[in-house]
């Protein structure tokens, strides 16, 4: 199967002092259909390592390959315009914005990926719908639960048609039956095909993934089940 996206020996540190090196000669390949979940403690790099195979960081040392393309040959602009077609991103505080509607949020992260705006409405009320929050397009986000505004911000991620869906954290301001409803839906777009990365906490997250990826201190490693 085809890789979306990898890293090859991939170093991130962050200049100090003290210098933090977040990553250590960090290798993964990640297939097209893939469901692999990132774990470890806090500080352990992970958001790091999310943050670069979303093409939002760059590596210190070594590259990352988004459809077999090193972004480190990419100019700024070629590098958003991949991201914004390619990934798309989900994370813990949902990062929806309060004073507009929950289309208008769907509708808004559009904006900047490459869906020509005749197709926006078309596309924000399908990925509504995929994600079970048609009934509420016209809302503002405060009167959503945490639960529904993650749905939300699930639409918005995927109404670009990304190939791959990177999430920090998605369950972690979530209860445990909302993370439940959250955790079925990431199963369902992947059997429609998308290719899912998600960083958790929460084990029954990491349970239903094809693979675990643990990291400590930097250094990844696969965990066997
Ligand atoms: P995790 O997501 O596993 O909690 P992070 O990837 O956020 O961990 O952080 C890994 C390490 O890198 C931590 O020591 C953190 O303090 C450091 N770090 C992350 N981002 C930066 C930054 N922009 N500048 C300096 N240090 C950073
Ligand atoms: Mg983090």
């Amino acid at each position: 199967m085809s890789v979306v996206v990898e890293l090859r020996s991939v170093t991130r540190s962050f200049p100090g002092p003290p210098e933090v090196v977040a990553l250590r000669d960090a290798h993964l390949a990640v297939r097209a259909g893939d469901y692999v979940s990132i774990v470890g403690p806090s500080g352990s790099g992970k958001s790091t390592m999310l943050g670069i195979l979303g093409l939002l960081d760059r590596p210190t040392v070594g590259a990352c390959l988004v459809d077999g393309v090193d972004a480190a040959t990419l100019d700024d602009d070629e590098r958003a315009a991949l991201r914004g077609r390619a990934i798309g991103f989900v994370f813990q505080a949902f990062h929806l914005l309060p004073a507009r509607t929950v289309l208008d949020n769907v509708l808004l992260g559009m904006l900047y990926n490459g869906v020509p705006r005749g197709e926006r409405e078309d596309r924000a009320l399908a990925s509504l719908d995929r994600v079970g929050m048609s009934h509420r397009v016209d809302a503002l986000p405060t009167t959503l639960s945490g639960g529904e505004r993650q749905r939300v911000a699930i639409a918005r991620a995927i109404a670009s048609a990304p190939r791959l869906l990177l999430a920090d954290e998605p369950t972690g301001n979530l209860d445990e039956r909302t993370s439940g409803e959250v955790m079925d839906l990431f199963e369902r777009l992947r059997s429609d095909g998308l290719t899912l990365v998600v960083i958790t906490h929460d084990r029954a997250v990491s349970d239903r993934a094809d693979r675990t990826i643990r990291i400590a201190d930097g250094r990844l490693a696969e965990v066997e089940r």
